[in-house]
């Protein structure tokens, strides 16, 4: 026997939400934030054009698509990145930042992409606790060190749907060090209807020591072409372009968000029914002793705490009825709650109905 080695890693595996159910053929899935209303009619047509010319390499600098993002958010397409999703954004992040020992913040319930290519790259993540679910700003301030190098930040935040105001942003920036890189991931920006909300991006555009992630993965109903970009000072974007993989970003990913930016009624139509339907179930959910946060982004946190049914068993129960949460207590490590997707008006029914079957026994 050959004993090959190579690096070992402290490290569990990311899970996404579970999309099969055994015995069902169809399922329906509340477990991955995905689009309620899938993706816009336009951009459909665009991704089934016959003349996509797929026998060459896609332009490596998405320069079409940055070029469309600068125009609509109205910011410098020299100061983008595109990857295939954010996600490859954060790795890139993370090869760029991070030394082995080197810190990077996070909070304790946290998107888990962040942690794993932390550690991939040999640095200790430092996890700032929540209060009631929400980041803390104090927590974070707590945990800096002369080591810290990068404040990781989803607002709102995956998966507590909690999410820290305008003045709390600007707040967190003001505290901390200004040679730490505060990363604001604002994958759920487009829901955000709280008037006391301002994504990252609107308030942080022209800081050198913010960097923003965006995403055609949720309101876009991207997630499988995976596409998403990253804005940052023109000297982090112009390092990052020097380890960024020659041809990230596919060619029908980078037409068909192109496309997506342009159909703005999708967008309205998704933020419209997201609302109407989150605070729907968050009201149903209520009279069953189901806590969730104020709405938010397109995913309600469960919180069975005060519920006569603990998580699991409503978990449990939902499978084998073919619908299908995501489980908090892997990964994300919070006990008793579930988080549930926003799904379209049938999937949502559906839901509410199962919940009452399950209730009403
Ligand atoms: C879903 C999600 C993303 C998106 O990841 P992609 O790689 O772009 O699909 C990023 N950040 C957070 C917090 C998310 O929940």
């Amino acid at each position: 026997m050959i004993t090959m080695r190579f690096k070992k890693f402290d490290i569990e595996a990311y899970k996404p939400g579970k999309s099969r159910i055994k015995k069902f053929r169809n399922i329906t899935k509340l477990s991955a934030n995905e689009s309620a209303l899938g993706i816009s009619a336009r951009v459909k047509k665009i991704i089934a054009n016959k003349n996509l010319n797929l026998s060459r390499y896609p332009d490596g600098k998405s320069k079409a698509l940055r070029i469309q993002i600068s125009k609509k958010f109205k910011c410098n397409k020299d100061r983008i990145i595109c990857g295939a999703g954010s996600d490859e954004v954060i790795q890139m992040l993370c090869q760029l930042f991070l030394k082995p020992k080197d810190e990077a913040i996070v909070p304790q319930f946290s998107f888990l992409m962040y942690r794993i290519y932390a550690k991939i790259v040999g640095a200790n993540v430092i996890f700032a606790k929540e209060k009631k679910f929400k980041v803390s700003l104090k927590e974070i301030i707590k945990r800096v060190s002369k080591k810290t190098k990068i404040v990781f930040l989803a607002n709102p935040n995956n998966p507590t749907g909690t999410y820290l105001t305008k003045d709390e942003l600007l707040e967190l920036r003001k505290r901390l060090r200004k040679d730490i890189l505060l990363v604001v991931d604002d994958a759920y920006a487009e829901y955000m209807k709280n008037k006391d909300y301002k994504s990252g991006l609107d308030l942080f555009k022209n800081k050198e020591n913010v960097f923003i992630l965006r995403t055609f993965s949720k309101i876009y109903g991207l997630s499988s072409l995976r596409i998403g970009w990253g804005y940052g000072s023109k000297k982090i974007i112009d390092a990052l372009n020097i380890i960024k993989p020659p041809f990230n970003v596919n060619e029908v990913a980078q037409k068909a968000a192109v496309e997506s930016l342009k159909d703005s009624k999708f967008v309205s139509r998704s933020v419209k029914h997201n609302f109407i339907y989150a605070t729907k179930l968050k009201i149903f959910l209520n009279k069953y002793d189901i806590n969730s946060n104020k709405v938010s982004a397109n995913f309600l946190l469960l919180d069975f705490e005060k519920c006569k049914f603990r998580a699991n068993y409503f978990y449990k129960k939902l499978k084998k009825k073919g619908i299908i949460l995501r489980s908090t207590e892997d990964g994300y490590k919070i006990k008793n709650t579930l988080r549930l997707t926003v799904g379209s008006k049938n999937d949502n029914v559906k839901f509410m109905k199962a919940v009452e079957s399950i209730f009403n026994k």
